[in-house]
């Protein structure tokens, strides 16, 4: 399919930002990075994931790379960057506590316990670019369950506007590679092992219901 022409300078920002000003609102005594609040209540996602699997996901593993990249970074010019600056211009530990953090924000972020339609613009690009909305979903749970060991999968968008799936193992982000995220699961085994032992898989399935589809409208109307 042909490329849609889009306006390239419209990419980077929003979504990005809105996550940006965020983390530097919660700012405590010496600590520049700080937990950031769950949208939702820790019971909220039911069943589809567990409270159990929040108490852990968000109350331990994030809050330990918040603990990590601030030790990391105190007393170091990082320590007053964003996590986008170190996302993009560290390795190694900084950069994986940084990404980590997020990473675990902004999946955080896209679910919901509200049911959510998907936009009508999230629709037509899913379609423009991967046949269908089905035919996404397909592809995306192929790349979530093909990821070996820990990482992520990310749908995100090009400069051109064209949207793709991308694997990434560990703290991986798209961002540095030039592309804008849009989407991503967790497939680090602490995401569902609690509820769903093995079967990444029907994590998987589970997490569309999550969703917050409207997230992404206002990004999609001027970029898709
Ligand atoms: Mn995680």
């Amino acid at each position: 399919m042909d490329k849609i022409s889009t306006n390239s300078s419209d990419i980077d920002i929003g979504l990005i930002i809105d996550i940006t000003l965020r983390q530097r609102t919660f700012k405590q005594d010496n600590m520049i990075f700080t937990l950031p609040p769950l949208p939702y209540a820790m019971d909220a996602l039911e069943p589809a994931m567990s409270q159990q699997t929040i108490e852990y996901h968000y109350g331990k593993h994030l809050q330990t790379y918040v603990d990590n990249l601030n030790r990391l970074t105190e007393g170091t010019p990082y320590s007053d960057r964003s996590l986008e600056h170190l996302i993009l211009t560290t390795t190694g530990p900084i950069f994986d506590n940084a990404a980590q953090v997020w990473n675990h924000t902004f999946f955080f972020d896209t679910l919901t316990p509200e049911p959510v339609r998907m936009p009508s613009e999230l629709e037509f690009a899913l379609t423009r670019d991967f046949g269908s909305v089905e035919e996404f979903k397909t592809r995306f749970k192929k790349a979530a369950t093909e990821i070996f060991g820990s990482g992520w999968a990310w749908l995100a968008q090009d400069n051109a506007g064209r949207l793709h799936i991308i694997k990434e193992s560990n703290a991986g982000n798209p961002m540095r590679a030039g592309y804008k995220p849009l989407l991503t699961i967790d497939v680090w085994e602490h995401a569902y092992y609690i509820d769903y032992r093995n079967r990444r898989g029907e994590f998987i399935d589970k997490c569309w219901e999550l969703i917050n589809w409207k997230r992404w409208q206002k990004e999609c109307t001027r970029t898709c």
